[in-house]
C-alpha cells in the first residue's frame, strides 16, 4: 500500500469561522498524531483547503467564506504544515477539482488515500467521490473527519463505505497501519 494523508479544510472557517462543525476542534489531537506518525514514516501529507473568490459559485449556498487571502483561510496553527507536506487550494467541494491534486498523487506512486478533516458530507465526501472514480483505494478515518451534525457526519460516513467501497477506520487502526510500513 502506498498511502497519502489528505487533511481537508482545517483552516479557521471550519474550525472557528462561519462553517465550523462543533466536532472540529475535537478531532484535530488525533488529526496531529496521525500527522505526525506520517512524517515519521515519511508518508505524503497534503493539505487541501479552501480559497474562494468573491465571485465563486459555491457561495450562492453558504455565502462568503475562507475567501482568498483572508484569515479564514488560513491552517489552524495546530495543524501547521511541515517542510515537506503539500498545500493545495480548493475553489470546489471536492480536493481533485482543479487543484492539481490527481498529478501530485500520481507523480509520489499514490495508491490509497487517507480522508481527514471537514466536512465529512460535503468536502470530505466529494473528494472520496473523485478518489473513486481516479480509481483510488479510500481509508476514511472515522474519528478525525466532522460534519455540521453527528446525523450528517453518520449518514455520509455510510454513503462512502457503501457506494465508493471506502474503508472506515479509526485513527488508532490508521496509525497501527502507518506504523507497519514505516517498519518495512
Ligand atoms: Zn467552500
Amino acid at each position: 500500500m502506498r498511502p497519502a494523508i489528505l487533511v481537508i479544510d482545517m483552516i479557521h472557517e471550519f474550525v472557528h469561522g462561519r462553517l465550523k462543525s462543533p466536532d472540529a476542534e475535537s478531532i484535530v489531537p488525533n488529526i496531529k498524531k496521525i500527522l505526525s506518525k506520517a512524517r515519521e514514516a515519511g508518508i505524503p501529507i497534503i493539505y487541501l483547503c479552501d480559497k474562494h473568490y468573491p465571485f465563486d459559485h459555491e457561495l450562492k449556498i453558504w455565502g462568503e467564506h475562507a475567501l482568498y487571502d483572508s484569515p479564514e483561510n488560513k491552517i489552524i496553527d495546530e495543524l501547521k504544515p511541515g517542510d515537506k507536506d503539500i498545500v493545495l487550494y480548493k475553489r470546489n467541494y471536492s480536493g481533485f477539482r482543479d487543484t492539481g491534486l490527481l498529478n501530485v498523487l500520481h507523480d509520489l506512486g499514490v495508491d490509497t488515500v487517507i480522508l481527514t478533516g471537514i466536512h465529512t458530507h460535503i468536502c470530505v465526501l466529494h473528494t472520496a467521490w473523485d478518489a473513486f472514480y481516479y480509481g483510488f483505494n479510500i481509508i476514511i478515518v472515522r474519528d478525525v473527519v466532522a460534519a455540521f451534525s453527528r446525523d450528517d457526519h453518520e449518514y455520509a460516513l455510510k454513503y462512502m463505505e457503501k457506494i465508493y467501497g471506502a474503508k472506515i477506520l479509526g485513527s488508532k487502526e490508521v496509525i497501527d497501519l502507518l506504523e507497519g510500513i514505516q517498519k518495512k
